[in-house]
């Protein structure tokens, strides 16, 4: 209301709950609020009447317009006084200790004092504009106009390229590609969604997103991350959306749309519930997140997840048995689903084939955790990833993946990589006799001569094992 009023730009509130104290107008006709908002005689008004709200609206904006462009009003400092404001900072850093992004403030501003701008723009893409520098300098620097005057440049060329948003995924491309991913042999389908509180730039969501499409994995995205893997480009002038197809199939990099469009993200689990295991889609929830909890390699990413909305969309799908993983602010939550996977004897489930008993691997290990840096949260994804249902095929490649993002970028093998080996055949085919030497060091016993794994693996590869928590669906249970 206060910024407002500054800037004055009238404010309507159209909720009872929220109404700043502002008259109620909702009796009086458009035009007399028109001129006392315009006038400035009301700084706003609280207007239940939606359509009045949406007579009022473009006439106060077409009014509104020409007066604030002629008196000048803006947030931004003009040259002059952009100059005088940087040079009032004394180097406290007070800004820096409450970032939460712990951004090098006071470096740009005694840059930009010299007229050197570019500390600034890159400070730019990593600000989330929270405000809180605002209120922390004692000189009274408004830092965030500060920084939005001083990244003017690359702000206007500001310019990306993304795929129209598609809607849901339909059920021929689930058809066709759905088996694989219940087998495994497509490593996974990650959800890149939420919103831009990224804890290192934008950039990141590119990267990302580039390393895994590249692996092959389905990148599903939607809403602001859909629209931030759009922005970068590649040397050749291209971005992601240019350079990988639209389909539901591996490697392909998919836009559903705006931010409730992830409904459709979740909505193609439960057709692959409903396609592959004849799940019956009516009030029959438990029956469906168990199939996708156990048989289905998909991931949520939410790098830069802040909102209710981010948080709520992640546990929706962790309802649905989806693991999510946020970024490091995603702590602030204060909820998170982490498995404990030194408690080896809880992790059990039912073989649907007969309502045994089956110890498997924690997979996935975590339904709802966040990750610190980019290095940390690309194995991550991969590991979320393995299913009990994988067979062995499956195994390797998800295990591949998880081994080489590992080494990539945290320079070592994975701690956990043993235990997602069930037998030879899971192991990486390149890398398969190193490891099983790494194996022999565990204590495992191999036959060189076959090699084969005599000994170890917790459990053995069973391709017709069907994995449930929910006893009903073992046969056994339904006799
Ligand atoms: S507005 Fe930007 S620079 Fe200021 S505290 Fe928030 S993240 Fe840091
Ligand atoms: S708090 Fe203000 S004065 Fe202190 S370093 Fe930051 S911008 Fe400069």
């Amino acid at each position: 209301m206060k910024e407002a009023s500054k800037l004055h730009i009238p404010l309507i509130a159209t909720n009872e709950k929220i109404t700043y104290g502002l008259p109620a107008r909702s009796n009086d006709s458009v035009d007399a609020i028109v001129d006392d908002l315009v006038s400035g005689r009301q700084p706003g008004v609280v207007l239940l009447d939606f359509e009045k709200i949406g007579e009022l609206v473009p006439k106060l904006a077409m009014k509104m317009g020409p007066i604030r462009k002629a008196q000048g009003f803006t947030a931004l400092p003009d040259d002059e006084e952009f100059k005088k404001l940087v040079g009032k900072c004394t180097k406290c850093l007070q800004c820096t200790r409450d970032c939460p992004e712990a951004l090098p403030i006071s470096d740009a501003m005694a840059a930009a004092v010299n007229g050197y701008l570019s500390l600034f723009e890159t400070l730019h893409d990593k600000c989330v504009g929270c405000g809180r520098c605002d209120y922390s300098c004692p000189s009274d620097i408004p830092v965030l106009n500060v920084i939005e005057k001083a990244s003017q440049r690359v702000i206007r060329e500001e310019k990306g390229k993304m795929r129209i948003g598609r809607g849901q995924i339909g059920d021929p491309e689930i058809r066709e590609e759905g088996r694989n991913l219940v087998l495994g042999t497509t490593p996974g389908v990650i959800a890149f969604v939420g919103c831009g509180n990224y804890p290192d730039g934008t950039k990141d969501v590119y990267d990302i997103v580039e390393e895994m499409i590249q692996r092959s994995y389905i990148i599903i995205t939607s809403g602001c991350a859909a629209m931030d893997v759009g922005m970068f480009k590649d040397k050749e002038g291209k971005t992601l959306y240019e350079r990988y197809p639209g389909r539901f199939v591996k490697g392909n990099l998919l836009n559903t749309g705006s931010c409730v469009s992830n409904a459709h993200i979740a909505a193609t689990t439960i057709k692959v519930a409903s396609i592959f295991a004849g799940r019956k889609t009516k009030g029959n929830w438990e029956e469906i997140a168990d199939y996708v909890l156990n048989r289905v390699g998909a991931v949520g990413l939410a790098w830069g997840a802040y909102s209710q909305k981010a948080f709520a969309i992640g546990t929706g799908c962790n309802r649905l048995g989806i693991p999510v993983v946020t970024g490091p602010h995603g702590t602030k939550y204060r909820r998170a689903f982490i498995g404990k996977p030194y408690k080896k004897e809880n992790w059990n489930v039912l073989d649907g084939r007969d309502g045994s008993v089956i110890n498997i691997e924690p997979a996935p290990e975590h339904l709802m955790i966040t990750a610190e840096t980019k290095a940390e949260v690309m194995p991550l994804l991969a590991k979320l990833c393995f299913r009990p249902s994988d067979n062995s095929l499956g195994r390797a490649i998800k295990l591949t993946h998880y081994i080489e993002l590992s080494e990539k970028y945290l320079k070592k093998l994975p701690d956990d990589w043993q235990t997602y080996v069930r037998n030879e055949a899971d192991l990486p085919v390149a890398k398969r006799e190193p490891l099983m030497k790494l194996l022999e060091e565990k204590g495992w016993k191999i036959d060189w001569e076959k090699k084969k794994i005599i000994e170890g693996p917790l459990r053995k590869v069973d391709v017709s094992f069907q994995p449930t928590n929910v006893p009903r669906l073992c046969k056994e249970a339904k006799k």
